[in-house]
């Protein structure tokens, strides 16, 4: 089975505009020269980010071969300074209602930012909706062991759920320096039981930092989405990377990812996700070319296992 631990999929205001006006600028300006104004419109962005009943990111889970996927919902309305057109409970309805529509097939966790007054009930509201886990987004401009999220992250235990972190460094208009899973450590010691998700393995600043939090906490776990930027240019550096995490932290404490994004700029096509999902299938026989080895078995947790696992979609291994 092959559960991708950590997706996106959203529908027309989900984001703060101010999202869509920083990414517009952020793309045109990543090349000489910048691309004139009209040419990559904040409309146009968030055009390309739409997918209002699921199917563009079930159609890509399809061509993957992925069976399962987490949905990870975002609160950047405090980070970016500006509410999202759409109210958050409105949004939580979107991902049940996807959940509801693909079941066993989708997940979602719910996101908000840990300093809204109403953040607990909001999570509790979330939990009774099918939510199986909270996802934080430290670069909105909290620590990860903000006492806000730390006390979420209590409720998140109470309740059966896993939390995870965002702890890839992302540029403006975020505080990235916010993701260092270092800041886990406090976490982890304040809520020992705690189900912990380290998002993106921390990418790429951090990978030894996020591998070095998650192997002494019985409880945590590296999800790999974002190395995978590595497979085009360096397929070696991401092998010795992944054999890296396993080696640190054991083949039964990686959870497979991608932050796949479905919508019309991301999906059909235009998917990444089935190079990445065969780029760790097919570690067992082109590890050895890197001079790294992984099992089948390996693998098959990475991929899979361990997820269902956390999920409680099969009995341990
Ligand atoms: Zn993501």
């Amino acid at each position: 089975m092959i559960i991708d631990a950590h997706v996106h999929a959203f529908d027309r205001g989900f984001f703060p505009p101010a999202f869509a006006r920083a990414t517009a600028l952020r793309w045109r300006h990543a090349v000489w020269p910048p691309r004139p104004a009209g040419a990559l419109t904040p409309e146009a962005v968030e055009a390309g980010y739409v997918d209002p009943d699921g199917r563009l990111l079930a159609g890509d889970l399809e061509a993957a071969g992925v069976d399962a996927a987490v949905l990870m919902m975002l609160d950047h309305g405090i980070g970016l300074g500006e509410e999202a057109p759409v109210a958050r409970d409105r949004i939580l309805e979107y991902y049940a209602g996807l959940a509801a529509r693909y079941p066993g097939r989708l997940y979602f966790f719910v996101g908000v930012d840990p300093r809204r007054p109403d953040a607990e009930s909001f999570l509790r509201r979330a939990a009774a909706r099918g939510a199986r886990g909270l996802k934080l987004y430290p670069p909105d401009g909290f620590p990860c062991d903000h006492p806000a999220a730390v006390a979420l992250c209590r409720v998140c235990a109470d309740l059966g759920l896993a939390v995870m972190f965002h702890t890839a460094f992302v540029g403006w208009p975020f505080e990235g320096d916010k993701a260092n899973p270092l800041a886990l450590t406090a976490v982890q010691k304040a809520v020992p039981d705690l189900v912990l998700l380290v998002g993106h393995a921390g990418y790429p600043l951090w990978g030894p930092e996020a591998a070095a939090v998650v192997a002494d906490h019985p409880g945590s776990y590296l999800e790999i989405s974002q190395w995978q930027d590595l497979l085009d240019q360096d397929p070696g550096a991401l092998v010795r990377v992944l054999a890296d995490f396993r080696d640190r932290v054991g083949a039964h404490r990686i959870v497979f990812g991608s932050d796949h994004c479905s919508g019309p700029r991301f999906s059909g096509a235009r998917s990444r996700l089935a190079a990445w999902v065969r780029f760790v299938r097919d570690l067992p026989e082109t590890a050895g070319r890197y001079g790294r080895r992984f099992t089948r078995e390996e693998v098959d947790l990475i991929l899979g296992g361990n997820m269902a696992r956390i999920l409680g979609l099969a009995a341990p291994a």
